[in-house]
Parts: structure tokens; C-alpha cells; sequence
């Protein structure tokens, strides 16, 4: 029930609303009707634009494009913009216009426009001329027209002048403000009458200047000539780009090609009053404003087509408007922002980098503060690594120092019967050089003989001290240019004595030049010791004839070798991967220590170690180190 009463309710206030709309509606018709203008709503105004030089001939152009648009934006009412362009006033010797003349007034015979707009002093003139003939009641608005070329006499209570005034001095006043070491402005202006008539203007206006300023005229110059002497102008020149309608070499320039060109070539600034000429040559300084012209004009225009008598609308001549320049041309010529006037408005500022990069900017800072950060984080990690090798050589050094230890634990019994020789010998020969000297006469040369071996075996014995004190001692990891060939001979020194005990072979075959590598010494031979150690238990058990280990050194390439073969039973096949992994091993009193510390010795020195079986049987291990030279 509730349901389909809200239903019925929306249907109702749906139906008063399109109501009321409707009301609204015919009721707002004959308000609309009332109107001024929007009786003739389906009756468009007709609008005739009269073009002086042509529709793109700048500065003209601007102005009535500016003017057209802002008509039509304003327009209450439909508009029939029509626009004609009165050619002859290009040329320097105009030709007859009455064809022209013609064909306007068989367009408008009978049906002459609302309004006419001339834009330009030769426009002006013509419909002055012609407007009897032509649309006698139409009212006019003279327009873009500088105020010493409207024909004031011929003024009707039908028109309305929107004329400017050009202020020369205010012009060339700003080029001295702002280049106060000018001394020559080159003023280019065409030959055709109109230009003529205002080069006269600007050489009576600019009197004053005389003194300070030289002046130099280019209407009797071709603009290709023009051109060329504009870009070799004397330091502290400016040019003075006045009017280039037809130079002196009856060539018509049109629109603003040639200002365009004489910017391209130019060795000095270019300074203009119209403000059509600013915005891509021009440096700027006060000039005619196109705005103002423009509202103007269509003010005029539209009270006019509203019904009211254009005798009533009037307006005093437009003077320059406030100074504007262009940021890229004050850059380019070096003129400071300081020298310009107060109020001046600096147009065309490029963006400064940031404005224009800012994303790009923002994301470079974003990419280096990651890397940054990423380089942080890698060099605090390289630190620690740092850290961590130097304690892991710190421990390498502790735990290769306690198994130098163990390993010369072992060579105990034949240390002891490398040591018992020597001294058992110098026992001997000290007793016989005793009883030599109770003799009534003692040989005293025998007796020299005896002291002399007694010398060489202590001598024997210190040698077997010093060799065991060297690599007992307890130094840190220490690396420096060491010779292989030698390091190897002294470690062979240390086992000498116990492969003899073991009545095992132990042959040495180094190197014929000598090897150098960077490493520590005592280090290495520690490698080789416990190489040679396992090698010797290896052998041990063999057969009597086979009891063999034999050592060499030589180069490989750009490395050292050592290599210690075997002619023991070789290691399993299955044990080869894990030989050198710590705590591995084969012997019941072994640790399992040696091999894995020979390996983390090598690869301290930056080396390989390899263990294969030999094809004859036995072990043969290869050490790598990057030789130095
Ligand atoms: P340990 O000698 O205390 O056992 P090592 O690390 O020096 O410890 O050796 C590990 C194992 O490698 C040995 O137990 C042995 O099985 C094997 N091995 C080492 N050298 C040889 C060799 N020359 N011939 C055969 N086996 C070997």
C-alpha cells in the first residue's frame, strides 16, 4: 500500500514539474520577443569588413581578427560577416578602383549592409569616397586607422573613428632606456605612399632626437638590400621596424614574412610599436594594443546594430598601452630586466629548468637517493665482509698454527733422530779430541780436523732448530713475493728425517727458474708439509719396492704448480668429494683437519687444489697459485 502511494506521489510531482517547465517556457517567449534585436533573430546582421591591404597583412590583420571574433562572441545576434579586401592600396601607383566600386555595389544594391567596419586609413578613404554611391545610410565605424590619416572632413554623423595615435618619441624614448649606448637606429620602412607619408612623420616627430641619435633610412633600399645591411650594423645599432608594404624595389611584402626574415638576419635588436609585430621579432616597449583597438571597435559596433545613433558614440585616439617585452629577445641581446620601465609586463619567460623538468627532476633525485642508499647499503656490507675475512684469516692463522703443531707432533721421533746425529757425533768427537790432547804430543792438525766437524754438526742441529722454530712460530697471515722452488725445499727439509725413518722415498724435482707468488711463506709450507705427511702415511703400508712420494714444482700457464704424488693404495672413489670438507677422514687417530686447511690455505693465496688417482696408482694432489713473475 505504502509502496504504490510513493509511486503515485512521484508520478504527480513528475507531471507538476514538466508543467511548470512549459509555463516557464511560453512565458518566457514574448519576454525574449521584447528583446532589442531578437525580433529579427532569424534575420541576420550583415556585416561588411573592408580590408585595406589584405586579410593576412599584418599588422591590419590581427585587428580585425581580433575584432571579428570578439563581434561575434558579443553579437546578440545572428551575424552575415562579409569581407572584402581593397588590393590597390598595395601598390605604389594604385590603378583605377572603380571595378571594384562595381562589383560592391552590384553585392549591395538594394540590400546594403547593417554596418560597415573599414579597417586601415586606406579603407577608411575609400568608403569616405564611396559610401554615397555605395550604401549611403549605413553607418560606419573607421577603424585601425592612425588619427592624422582620418579625412575629418568627409566625417558623417553616421561614422565613428576608432582611430591610434603613433607617439614616436615614446617609441625611440625606449630604446635609449634600454640600450644607453645606442647609437644608431636603422628605421625600415617601404616606398609606397602610405609608408612615404610616415616616414615624414617619424623624421618631423623624432627632431628632438637629433643629437643623440643617428638615424638611418632604408626606404630607398630594396629589401633584399635591406636585409644585408642589417646584418652587418656597427656595434650599438637597433633597427626600427616601422612598415614593409612595398619596398623601394616595387616588391610587395606581405604579412609578416619579411619582419621574419630581417629577424633571422639581424645583428641588433628590432623594436616596433605594433603589437601584432611582438611576440617572435620584436624586443617590445609601449605600443598599440590590439585588445583595446579591438573592444573598442566592437563596442561601437554593437550599440550601433542596437539602434543607437553611431553621432553619439565617440572615442579620443588610442594611445600606446603599457610597455611589454619579450623575455627571449631581452636574453638574447643582453638588456638587464632593471633597465626596463616601471609596470613593464616581460612576456614569454621560459619555464626555469626546474618548472620544466620538475617530473624528470623529481624522479633523477628519487633514482639517485635509491642508489645512493643501494652504494650505502653495498659498502656497509663490504665493510662487514671486510671485517669477517679479516677474522677468518685471524682464525685460519690460529687453527693452520695448531695444526702445525699436530704435524710436527708427528715428526717428533724423526726431529729427535735428525737432532741425536749431530749431537751423538760431536759427543764422539769431543771424547777423541780429549784423549788426542792427554797425548805427550797431540796432532794438532787432527785435532783442527775434529773441531771443524764438531762445528758442521752443530751447525746441522741449529738448522733443524731454526727450520722448526720458523714454522712453529705464531705469526699473522702475512703475504708477500714468495719463491716457490725454496718454500717447498724447506718444507721437505722438515720430513726429510721421517721419510728416511720410514725408509720411504722422498724425491724432489723443482722448478728449473724460480717461481714467484704473493703468499705467505710459512703458510705455504704448511700446505706442503701436510701434503707430504698424508702422503707419507700413505705409502707407508705399501710394498717395500713401491715406497715413493715424489714432489715437483713447475708453471702452468700464468700459474705455479706443486704437485705430490703418491705410490700408496689412492683414495676411494667415493671419498674424493669429501677429502677436503673438515673432519673427514680415513685414519683411526686422524682429525680430519689437514686437507681441509691446505684448501682454505690455497684459496686464501687465491689458488686451486685438486685430488685425482693417478692411472699407476696412488694419490697425486695439484696446487694452483697465480704466479707474479
Ligand atoms: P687426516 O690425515 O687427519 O685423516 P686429512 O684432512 O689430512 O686428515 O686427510 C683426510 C683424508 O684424506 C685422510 O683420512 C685420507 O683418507 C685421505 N687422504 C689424504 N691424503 C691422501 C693420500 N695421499 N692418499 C690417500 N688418501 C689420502
Amino acid at each position: 500500500m505504502i509502496r504504490a502511494s510513493v509511486k503515485q506521489w512521484l508520478v504527480a510531482t513528475t507531471l507538476l514539474g514538466l508543467g511548470l517547465l512549459l509555463a516557464a517556457c511560453m512565458l518566457s517567449g514574448p519576454a525574449r520577443a521584447a528583446e532589442p534585436g531578437s525580433a529579427a533573430r532569424s534575420e541576420p546582421k550583415r556585416v561588411l569588413i573592408l580590408h585595406s591591404f589584405g586579410r593576412e597583412f599584418r599588422p591590419w590583420s590581427e585587428y580585425a581578427r581580433s575584432i571579428k571574433a570578439e563581434l561575434e562572441r558579443q553579437s546578440p545576434w545572428p551575424l552575415d560577416v562579409q569581407e572584402h579586401t581593397l588590393l590597390t592600396a598595395r601598390f605604389n601607383s594604385p590603378g583605377p578602383e572603380a571595378p571594384f566600386v562595381d562589383y560592391l555595389g552590384s553585392l549591395y544594391q538594394g540590400r546594403p549592409p547593417d554596418i560597415v567596419l573599414s579597417i586601415g586609413a586606406p579603407a577608411a578613404r575609400f568608403v569616405q569616397r564611396y559610401r554615397a554611391k555605395l550604401f549611403p545610410e549605413t553607418p560606419t565605424v573607421l577603424t585601425v586607422v592612425e588619427q592624422r590619416l582620418v579625412n575629418r572632413l568627409d566625417l558623417t554623423d553616421n561614422d565613428v573613428v576608432v582611430s591610434v595615435r603613433n607617439d614616436f618619441v615614446a617609441a625611440f624614448e625606449n630604446i635609449l632606456k634600454l640600450l644607453p649606448d645606442i647609437k644608431t637606429v636603422a628605421v625600415v620602412v617601404g616606398a609606397s605612399p602610405l609608408e612615404k607619408f610616415w616616414i615624414d612623420e617619424v623624421k618631423r616627430e623624432l627632431k628632438p632626437l637629433e643629437g643623440r641619435l643617428d638615424l638611418v633610412w632604408y626606404s630607398d633600399l630594396p629589401f633584399e638590400e635591406i636585409l644585408k645591411r642589417a646584418s652587418v650594423l656597427p656595434p650599438h645599432s637597433a633597427l626600427f621596424w616601422g612598415l614593409m608594404l612595398v619596398d623601394a624595389g616595387g616588391i610587395v611584402h606581405e604579412g609578416d614574412i619579411a619582419l621574419h626574415r630581417l629577424h633571422a638576419v639581424a645583428n641588433a635588436p628590432i623594436f616596433s610599436y605594433q603589437e601584432p609585430f611582438f611576440g617572435d621579432a620584436s624586443v617590445g616597449g609601449p605600443m598599440h594594443s590590439i585588445a583595446e583597438t579591438s573592444s573598442k571597435t566592437v563596442s561601437a559596433a554593437i550599440r550601433i546594430l542596437g539602434g543607437e545613433k553611431p553621432a553619439r558614440i565617440k572615442y579620443e585616439p588610442i594611445g600606446f598601452g603599457p610597455p611589454k617585452y619579450d623575455w627571449r629577445e631581452l636574453q638574447r641581446w643582453g638588456i638587464g630586466e632593471s633597465s626596463l620601465p616601471p609596470g613593464s609586463e616581460i612576456l614569454f619567460r621560459e619555464p626555469a629548468l626546474w618548472d620544466r623538468y620538475h617530473w624528470q627532476m623529481l624522479l633523477i633525485a628519487a633514482v639517485i637517493l635509491i642508489q645512493a642508499g643501494f652504494i650505502g647499503g653495498l659498502l656497509s656490507e663490504r665493510h662487514r665482509r671486510q671485517l669477517a675475512e679479516i677474522e677468518s684469516r685471524q682464525r685460519l692463522t690460529e687453527l693452520a698454527h695448531a695444526n702445525r703443531y699436530s704435524a710436527v707432533g708427528e715428526l717428533t721421533t724423526s726431529i729427535a733422530h735428525e737432532l741425536n746425529q749431530p749431537l751423538g757425533s760431536i759427543l764422539t768427537n769431543a771424547e777423541t779430541a780429549e784423549l788426542m790432547l792427554k797425548a805427550t804430543s797431540p796432532d794438532i792438525n787432527e785435532i783442527r780436523q775434529i773441531l771443524a766437524d764438531i762445528r758442521r754438526d752443530d751447525q746441522r742441529a741449529s738448522e733443524v732448530i731454526r727450520r722448526l722454530r720458523s714454522v712453529l712460530r705464531k705469526r699473522p697471515f702475512e703475504i708477500k713475493d714468495t719463491e716457490l722452488n725454496d718454500t717447498v725445499r724447506e718444507a721437505i727439509g722438515l720430513v726429510t728425517a721421517l721419510a728416511d725413518g720410514r725408509r720411504i722415498t722422498l724425491a724432489y724435482a723443482p722448478a728449473a727458474a724460480e717461481l714467484h707468488v704473493k703468499g705467505d711463506p710459512v703458510q705455504l709450507q704448511q700446505v706442503v708439509l701436510n701434503l707430504i705427511i698424508n702422503a707419507l702415511d700413505a705409502v707407508s703400508d705399501a710394498d717395500m719396492k713401491k715406497r715413493e712420494v715424489g714432489v715437483s714444482t713447475g708453471r702452468a700457464g700464468g700459474h705455479a704448480e706443486i704437485r705430490i704424488a703418491d705410490t700408496g693404495s689412492g683414495i676411494a672413489v667415493g671419498d674424493l668429494a669429501n677429502i677436503f670438507n673438515p673432519f673427514f677422514t680415513t685414519k683411526p687417530q686422524g682429525m680430519g683437519m689437514g686437507l681441509a686447511i691446505v684448501k682454505t690455505i690455497v684459496e686464501a693465496h687465491h689458488g686451486t687444489i685438486a685430488a685425482e688417482n693417478q692411472p699407476s696408482g696412488g694419490a697425486l694432489f695439484t696446487i694452483r697459485l697465480p704466479i707474479i713473475h
